[in-house]
């Protein structure tokens, strides 16, 4: 569904709407661009189209109201907390968010939820995690759900202790580690600041990067909740108030997984309707970033198998 495509066309700094119909750049050294200036459109990557969600057997399930294509030239920021341009959801929308997996045991019982009532969120995931678990990470990619990055690991952004290239290196191996753990299928350009901690700078190179800046409306403190209960009464109090509004959670968090049913549950029976957000085009990691991620020698498979069940003398 592409009723709202085009609805944030007005945050495109006019760049030619040829992403996925360009060759390939010339060889030759274009003149280089302003610093600030976004990269050309024509630099984002091919790649198959992701499955769509599965049809829905459920006709009382919550669903996904309409879906949005956000253009993200020039890093627009969304979510009330900290950006205040883009206003577009109406009255009673939401968007899922869920930050910090893949993770064990807690992503999947989010996917599940979200199978269940046949509805969607963005997942803003962890370069390491997503190493850890590529498998998991793959899981909700073919389920049809929007994936974001969240950095390498998890690094606060505004820590003095880093200078600019080690967080421009926290943002860029997140999602260099995304795509190896996709199988070499570039995520959206959606990233979210860990700990919602915007260095100016940062938000910047961003913007050169053609990646949106994702804060919220509506911040569930998930992470601080000491069952589900508390986790949908935080939420529920808060949209009460709100009315709409991007909800962060943690598919990380096992309180979350578990509140998420009722949750979904509470926002069909409130009258809320899910609003799906993709990207125009995949985001383009850098090649050095790719190759850095290669040469981690800690990279883990989702194999939990001993050495024994794997390797096995035949001769000696
Ligand atoms: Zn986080």
């Amino acid at each position: 569904m592409r009723v709202a495509a085009g609805l944030l066309v007005a945050v495109s700094l006019c760049a030619p709407s040829l992403a996925w119909s360009q060759a390939a750049p010339p060889k030759a050294a274009p003149a280089p661009a302003p610093a600030a200036a976004p990269a050309p459109a024509a630099a984002a990557p091919h790649q198959p189209p992701q499955p769509a969600r599965a049809a829905c057997n459920n006709p009382n399930a919550l669903g996904v109201g309409r879906t949005v294509e956000i253009d993200t030239t020039g890093g627009p920021g969304f979510g009330f907390q900290h950006f205040k341009e883009l206003d577009f959801l109406k009255d009673h929308e939401v968007v899922l968010t869920f930050d910090d997996g893949p993770w064990i045991g807690n992503t999947p019982a989010v996917l599940k939820a979200l199978a269940d009532e046949c509805t969607t969120g963005i997942f803003f995931e962890i370069g390491k995690h997503a190493t850890y678990y590529p498998e998991i990470a793959k899981e909700v990619y073919a389920a049809g759900h929007t994936i974001g990055t969240h950095t390498w690991s998890h690094a606060t952004l505004t820590n003095k202790k880093l200078n600019d290239d080690q967080r421009k290196e926290e943002i860029e191996k997140g999602i260099s580690a995304v795509k190896w753990a996709l199988g070499g299928i570039s995520p959206a350009p959606f990233f979210r600041f860990p700990a919602l901690q915007h260095p100016p700078e940062m938000v910047t190179y961003l913007g050169t990067r053609n990646i949106a800046i994702f804060s919220c409306d509506l911040d569930s403190f998930d992470f601080k909740a000491r069952n589900a209960k508390q986790v949908e009464d935080v939420i529920f109090k808060k949209l009460a108030k709100q009315g709409k509004g991007i909800i962060l959670m943690h598919d990380f968090h096992k309180h979350t997984a578990e509140a998420l049913p009722e949750i979904l549950h509470r926002l069909k029976a409130e009258g809320y309707k899910v609003v799906a957000m993709r990207a125009k085009a995949p985001v383009q990691s850098l090649p050095q970033y790719d190759e850095a991620i290669l040469k981690e020698d800690k990279l883990q498979t989702v194999s939990q198998r001993p050495v024994s069940s794997v390797v096995t003398d035949v001769t000696q």
